[in-house]
Parts: structure tokens; C-alpha cells; sequence
């Protein structure tokens, strides 16, 4: 078993758990209310989809669960630490390093950086040797199918391939809490469907908490849960069957 394999906590044991969290942002002399009392969890080895319109809160969702974007009000606890919130920044950031992964829509790629040097940073960050890092990040590079891409830079790939470098980054460090934001909307439906598969893969057999929020109902087929948001409030919670073949056909 090498450390892609690891498993984090057991399948369906829970990672994260919020309750009541407000999130307010200033709008001229009013508040706009964008997280109206929402609590969430979610499990080891499931992918949990939040689906919700452009607006209705779901990236705030994200900052506020992940320690990016304080929240008025609530609490999270995550893995083994009891009130994230309370922490010091430092220590939000430590947890966050340690055990957070993340994808967004945008690639968040440097832009001088190989495919290999942008997953290796983030290891060596971790504290790897070069060596170390280099093995690593090219083994999970190989594993989203770029293994022929490793000395290309974000320029020279497409759309597909920068969002698998992003995914391989994020696995590389073997998260346990793997946060996605809308990482397939910028993507045609064939590459789309590449993506969705890794998510379900880091779920299923790296047994990490896979949070991914997304306007698009098409993901909802790879999903064990999905949870719907509307205007800041949590609507629906269904478990479902995931079916890791389905298929996304293109807009
Ligand atoms: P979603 O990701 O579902 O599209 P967001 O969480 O990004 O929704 O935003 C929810 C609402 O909060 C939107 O109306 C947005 O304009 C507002 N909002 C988000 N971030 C800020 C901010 N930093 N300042 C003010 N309003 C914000
Ligand atoms: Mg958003």
C-alpha cells in the first residue's frame, strides 16, 4: 500500500461537522445574510455534492467549513479538532495544509510552473525532500493520466488536463477533506466526466470527505449524497447509490 492508498478514518465515519453557521456580508449600510443558519456534515468515503444556484451561498459554504472565511456565527469541527473557529489563523492554516485539499473552477495554476513543479511545491511545502516530492507528485500525476504532461506548463495544456493537475495536487498530499468548487464548470462534458471520476475515486478508495459544491445537476449521478442550498439555507439531504459509470453527456 503506498501512501495513495492510505486510508483516512473509516467509510462513513464523519469529517466534518458545522451547525448554525451565518455568514453576513456588508451590502452599503445593510448586511446581506448569505449563510442563514446552516449545518452540514460530512463522511469519510463519500462524495458529497451541494447543489444550489449561482448565489445561493455554496462557495461561502466552502470558506466558511475550510477555515477561509470567518463566519458571524456557528461552529465547525473538523476530524479531531472541536471548534475550528477558535483556533488561532496560524493553526487554521497548519489544519488546513495538513489536511485540505482544493479544486476550483478557475485551475488555480501558477503559471510558470510545470505540471510536475506545481504538485511538487505543494509537497515540499508539507515538509517532503525534493526527492521525495518529485516521486510523489509524479505519481499522482500518472494517476489522473498526465504521466506524458509532467514538464508542460498551464499554456502549452488544455482545459482538461490544467483541472487533472489541480486534482493531482490536490490528492498528492492525500487530503482528508477534499474541497471542490464547481471544478467541472469551465470543462466540455467528456472532460468533465474525467474529473467527476476522480473525485468519486478519491472518495472510494482514499476514503477522504469529498465536499463538492456545483450549479450542475448532471453531477449528481457519482454522488452518495446530495444536498441541496437555496438562498442560504439547506432545502434537501437525500443519500443516494452512486453509479461511478454514469455518463455526462456534453452541453
Ligand atoms: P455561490 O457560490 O452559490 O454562487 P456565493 O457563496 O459565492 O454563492 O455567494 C453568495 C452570495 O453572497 C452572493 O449574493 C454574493 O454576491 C454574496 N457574496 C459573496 N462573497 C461576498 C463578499 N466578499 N462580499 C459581499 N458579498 C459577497
Ligand atoms: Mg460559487
Amino acid at each position: 500500500m503506498n501512501a495513495h492508498t492510505t486510508l483516512h478514518g473509516r467509510h462513513g465515519s464523519p469529517a466534518i461537522e458545522a451547525s448554525g453557521l451565518v455568514k453576513r456580508f456588508k451590502s452599503g449600510r445593510a448586511f446581506v445574510e448569505v449563510l442563514k443558519g446552516v449545518s452540514f456534515d460530512a463522511r469519510h468515503g463519500d462524495l458529497t455534492m451541494v447543489m444550489g444556484p449561482s448565489g445561493s451561498g455554496k462557495s461561502t459554504l466552502i470558506a466558511a467549513l475550510s477555515g477561509l472565511l470567518k463566519p458571524e456565527e456557528g461552529r465547525v469541527d473538523a476530524l479531531d479538532v472541536d471548534d475550528l473557529w477558535k483556533l488561532s489563523s496560524s493553526r487554521i492554516d497548519k489544519f488546513r495544509l495538513a489536511n485540505c485539499g482544493f479544486i476550483f473552477q478557475g485551475f488555480n495554476l501558477f503559471p510558470s510552473l510545470t505540471a510536475l513543479q506545481q504538485v511538487e511545491t505543494v509537497l515540499k511545502y508539507q515538509g517532503l525532500s525534493k526527492s521525495q516530492a518529485r516521486k510523489q507528485a509524479t505519481l499522482s500525476l500518472e494517476e489522473v493520466g498526465l504521466g506524458h504532461r509532467l514538464n508542460q506548463r498551464p499554456s502549452a495544456l488544455s482545459g482538461g488536463e490544467k483541472q487533472r493537475v489541480a486534482i493531482a495536487r490536490a490528492l498528492a498530499k492525500n487530503p482528508k477533506i477534499l474541497f471542490a468548487d464547481e471544478p467541472t464548470s469551465a470543462l466540455d462534458g467528456e472532460n468533465g466526466q474525467v474529473v467527476i471520476r476522480l473525485l468519486r475515486r478519491a472518495a472510494t478508495e482514499h476514503g477522504a470527505a469529498v465536499i463538492c459544491v456545483t450549479h450542475d445537476p448532471r453531477l449528481e449521478a457519482w454522488a452518495d449524497r446530495v444536498i441541496h442550498i437555496e438562498d442560504g439555507v439547506i432545502i434537501d439531504d437525500q443519500r443516494r447509490i452512486p453509479n461511478p459509470d454514469a455518463v455526462l453527456a456534453s452541453h
